[in-house]
């Protein structure tokens, strides 16, 4: 069965896809990430998704990221750390996108591969994605990837693969915050 995967990057990708594939899924890859900033770093990471999908023989879909929005939606709460509300708001941005081109393209279900990352909290996620499935009229897959080493083994077949890793967490609020703390944010 399809499934349309947002890809928040290339190596949380890797888990996702492999557990997917394992359950009968064929994931079609869906980079949606308007947050990432500045643009190099953004192209860094569009180009590892493009060699995951290359490699792996994935389909990928890529949406203009429209970051005026995206900023909208975050607007206020520029100043809070990572994990707050402000990252509850882009993660619903981008599963709302998802979700929405899911709709428009005949997918039933739709899924992320957010929950890879051991700083992602899984169950405000699965809040997300199920409040916006209801929205669209669609099926929300939640997998929590990080679970039984998820996140380990996304750092084995990156290596293997080649993949680009960045470290922080996209947002130019979350590099600046790796800056000044000299901290690693996934
Ligand atoms: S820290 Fe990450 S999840 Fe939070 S707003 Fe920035 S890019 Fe989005």
């Amino acid at each position: 069965m399809l499934i349309l995967l947002h890809v928040c990057c290339a190596p949380d990708a890797t888990t996702a896809v492999e557990r997917l594939r394992e359950e009968g899924y064929e994931p079609i890859l869906f980079f949606s990430n308007p947050n990432i900033e500045p643009q190099e770093e953004y192209l860094k990471r569009l180009e590892a998704t493009v060699k995951l999908s290359n490699s792996w023989n994935l389909k990928l879909v890529v949406e203009e990221p429209d970051r005026i929005s995206w900023q909208q939606q975050i607007k206020g709460l520029e100043d809070l750390p990572e994990g707050s509300i402000r990252c509850s708001k882009c993660i619903e941005f981008r599963l709302r996108s998802t979700a929405a081109h899911a709709k428009r393209n005949g997918f039933h279900v739709f899924s992320s591969t957010l929950t890879t990352s051991p700083k992602k909290n899984s169950k405000i996620i699965l809040e997300i994605g199920e409040s916006v499935a209801k929205e669209f009229k669609i099926e929300y897959l939640h997998r929590d990837f990080k679970k039984k080493n998820g996140f380990l083994r996304s750092v084995i077949l990156s290596k293997e693969l080649g993949l680009y890793r960045q470290n922080y967490c996209g947002c130019i609020y979350s590099l600046r915050n790796r800056a000044k703390n000299g901290g690693c944010e996934l």
